[in-house]
C-alpha cells in the first residue's frame, strides 16, 4: 500500500501515479512503476496534483527545491496521462 502525497489516503500502488526525480532534476511519470529510486505517489486526479502543489509535497518527498518551471512541466504531463487514461477505457 502506497500514500498519495496529495490527500494522503492509502492505496494499492497500482491505483495510483508514482512519479520519480532523475537525475537531472525532471519529474518523471512512472507509468510501470519500474523507474528506480525515491517514488512519490499520487491519485490519478487533478485535486490531488493541485493538492500535492499547494503543499510543496513533492519538494518534500524528494528533498530538494524544484523550479516553477518543473514543476508547471510536471502539471502538464500529469494532467494529460490524465485524459489519456480516460480515453483509452
Ligand atoms: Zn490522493
Amino acid at each position: 500500500m502506497r500514500t498519495c502525497c496529495g490527500c494522503h489516503q492509502t492505496k494499492a500502488a497500482a491505483e495510483l501515479q508514482r512519479i520519480t526525480l532523475q537525475p537531472c532534476g525532471e519529474l518523471r511519470l512512472d507509468g510501470r512503476h519500474k523507474a528506480a529510486g525515491r517514488g512519490v505517489y499520487l491519485c490519478p486526479n487533478a485535486q490531488c496534483l493541485q493538492s500535492a502543489l499547494r503543499h510543496k509535497a513533492l519538494q518534500r518527498a524528494f528533498g530538494v527545491e524544484l523550479p516553477h518551471s518543473v514543476l508547471e512541466e510536471f502539471s502538464r504531463r500529469f494532467l494529460e496521462r490524465l485524459r489519456e487514461t480516460h480515453v483509452s477505457r
